[in-house]
């Protein structure tokens, strides 16, 4: 068999990242950088139930809106073949996301067959799964016997009114915590809990969010309205920055005040802080406001098999072709390490000079 290396295209450019060599796997991949892969997120369906305001707009993602068709989507075996690959390159946590993965019909047959796979180091792959939980409390038991290892589950108001506002798809809180009860029940914890704050939206819920889940198995964490894709119309006053966050809860009373923890690994997206009172922590996510790209371990695997280094990233590389076109596991192995040797990306590092120049994609195709 030939040892040439197609490359992988972008499907709207047509450009390729050659020149191509043959990259073994040594668990130990490094990107321009020097970070090396560890994760990869990977999108199993665009489509979603809800339409969150800062996410899928419902006026953009309406009835006319072209979702892929099926054909288009990778399968199982495609999905889990790229993992199996990047995994050797040394990602050792897959995240599923989407829109909702609950929608994926099966997703439980995706966890078994990553669960499967061998890694460098003989260690266990960690398996997580971000959902808006609405699914959660009916496919808890099949995704953990299936090996998942733990949950995060996304819930952005603990008052039905201005959760259902930003649902946009009449979703209630019960129904949610429900999910998340019933993952934690089935050992699907530590379940932790996303909280995207928008301001005049629901920043009146951190608060109540915090206290909610205070002294509880959950772990809140609050994140920062991001400029992902095209359609949210995002503004910068409208991002809560964390550390106002911070200083309201520790302003609210005695038993909210918090203590900054150190990261547990490179990379952690989330900023942790314990409650000084012993009962539990939260975690910030500060995208916007104090980027951590310098850890960033991150890949995409988007839903019809395009590989993109960045959340921000505009362009993503298609794999599905050489999937699809019978290419060796070298070939396919090394046009995506050469794909992440050649990553440069940091986008929230330079976000003041990029918002607005660049086309993104949507949040709601690549995943979270
Ligand atoms: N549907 C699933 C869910 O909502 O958990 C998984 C996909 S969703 C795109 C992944 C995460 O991205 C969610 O926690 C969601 O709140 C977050 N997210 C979506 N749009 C965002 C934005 N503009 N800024 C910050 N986080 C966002
Ligand atoms: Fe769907 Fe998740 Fe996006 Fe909300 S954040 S619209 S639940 S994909
Ligand atoms: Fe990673 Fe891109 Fe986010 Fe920076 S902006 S942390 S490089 S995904």
């Amino acid at each position: 068999m030939s040892r040439r290396i197609i490359p992988i295209l972008d499907q709207r450019t047509n450009a390729a990242v050659t020149p191509f060599t043959a990259i073994s796997s040594t668990g130990l991949l490094l990107d321009s950088l020097q970070r090396p892969l560890r994760d990869l997120r990977i999108s199993v369906t665009d489509r979603c139930n809800f339409r969150c305001i800062y996410c899928m707009p419902r006026s953009v993602f309406d009835q006319h809106y072209p979702y892929l068709p099926h054909s288009s989507l990778l399968t199982f075996e495609e999905i889990t073949r790229t993992a199996r690959l990047l995994v050797a390159h040394g990602v050792n946590k897959i995240r599923l996301t989407g829109g909702e993965p609950l929608l994926r019909k099966n997703l439980e047959r995706l966890v078994a067959m990553l669960r499967a796979l061998p890694t460098p180091d003989g260690l266990p792959l960690d398996i997580t799964l971000t959902t808006n939980g609405a699914l959660l409390a009916q496919k808890a038991r099949l995704l953990k016997q299936a090996g998942l290892n733990r949950v995060t589950v996304s819930l952005d108001a603990l008052d039905d009114e201005i959760f259902k506002r930003m649902n946009d798809a009449d979703f209630s809180v019960a129904e949610v915590l429900h999910g998340l009860e019933v993952a934690h029940q089935e050992g699907l914890g530590p379940v932790k809990i996303n909280m995207v704050v928008k301001k005049g939206v629901n920043d009146q819920q951190i608060l109540p969010m915090a206290r909610h889940f205070k002294g509880t198995p959950f772990t809140l964490r609050l994140i920062e309205y991001m400029d992902v894709g095209a359609s949210n119309g995002w503004k910068m006053d409208e991002v809560v920055p964390s550390a106002e966050v911070i200083n309201q809860l520790n302003a609210s009373s005695a038993d909210m005040q918090l203590i900054p923890q150190a990261a547990n690994y490179p990379g952690e997206t989330a900023q942790r802080w314990n409650y000084r009172d012993g009962s539990g922590e939260i975690g910030l996510i500060s995208s916007v406001t104090q980027a951590f790209c310098q850890d960033c371990t991150r890949l995409r695997l988007s839903t019809e098999g395009k590989l993109y280094t960045c959340l921000f990233a505009s362009q993503g590389y298609d794999v599905r072709t050489l999937l699809r076109e019978q290419s060796d596991d070298s070939q396919l192995s090394s046009a995506m390490a050469q794909l992440w040797q050649q990553r440069g990306d940091r986008y929230s590092e330079i976000r003041h000079q990029q918002t607005g120049l660049a086309p993104k994609i949507e949040m709601s195709y690549i995943g979270g």
